[in-house]
């Protein structure tokens, strides 16, 4: 996930593993070209590791590294580049340290797979976020909703807008419109959410990416909530999402076209 100039020779790697979560490992003489490890410890490839643990050290000694899965063409691309960081990023705060991981190693290891493949970053990225909220147990209710479990159907759209559909972040996602009453009712901060962009969050959650090719805007747009909402249930906004929310929100309703009076 992240790696560490150590002394002068040296690296710190926080590696993300299947059966022990994170590890942090000291790889002593990574940047000798003798050194067996020298090379092998890029970002983004999937590796075997061993290593040794002493009983109160912070760092595990990294002994051996063999390659298992190279994903040299994902620098090539600068968006794609930024996506498999935004990936690790993700994954690297909310691994947990020296218990299991099997899933996050998977849904890690296939966001790079696509993003080594060729796919669209924006969408790699979209269907990584939602399983990583899926994982964590924190999946935006998208269709049904969140509070009843009943049909949530979108408001009525006034003319030329798109339609909308209640949504509440703190509700756990779409609402009907009695819940999302009483939600506000108890304090709760409820919005509205173009309903595209949550038929197409819940089609990649549920099956991933349609055959049809997606609109850059949708896609731009359904990012937008995805980064929005996770960055709201992680309740810290990692690195990479910086320059990405800091734009206006892009799923705002548009303003209406004549002035109101009064
Ligand atoms: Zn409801």
């Amino acid at each position: 996930m992240r790696r560490f100039a150590y002394g002068e020779s040296s690296l710190v790697v926080h590696a993300l593993t299947r059966a022990h979560g994170r590890v942090h490992l000291l790889a002593k003489g990574a940047y000798r070209m003798r050194s067996r490890l020298y090379g092998r410890l890029d970002l983004f490839d999937t590796l075997e590791l061993d290593w040794s643990e002493r009983a109160g050290a912070e760092l595990g000694n990294l002994e051996q590294a063999e390659l298992l899965e190279r994903r040299q063409r994902i620098p090539h691309s600068l968006e794609a580049y930024r996506a498999a960081l935004t990936v690790l990023e993700l994954a690297s705060l909310a691994a947990p340290e020296r218990a299991p991981a099997s899933e996050l190693f998977e849904l890690c290891r296939s966001a790079l797979n696509a993003l080594q493949a060729g796919r669209e970053p924006a969408l790699a990225l979209v269907e990584f976020e939602l399983a990583f909220l899926h994982n964590l147990g924190l999946a935006p209710a998208l269709e049904a909703c969140a509070s009843c479990g009943g049909a949530a159907p979108a408001l009525a759209a006034e003319e030329h807008s798109t339609s909308r559909a209640e949504f509440s972040a703190a509700a756990g996602g779409r609402l009907c419109t009695r819940c999302a009453q009483r939600a506000r009712e108890s304090g709760l901060r409820v919005g509205t959410l173009p309903t595209d962009v949550l038929e197409l969050a819940a089609q990649l959650a549920r099956e991933g990416p349609p055959q049809r090719e997606l609109p850059a805007a949708l896609l731009e747009r359904t990012r937008d909530f995805t980064a929005r909402f996770l960055r709201r249930q992680l309740d810290c906004q990692p690195k990479s999402y910086r320059v990405f929310l800091s734009a206006p929100h892009r799923n705002r309703p548009a303003p209406p076209s004549r002035g109101v009076q009064g």
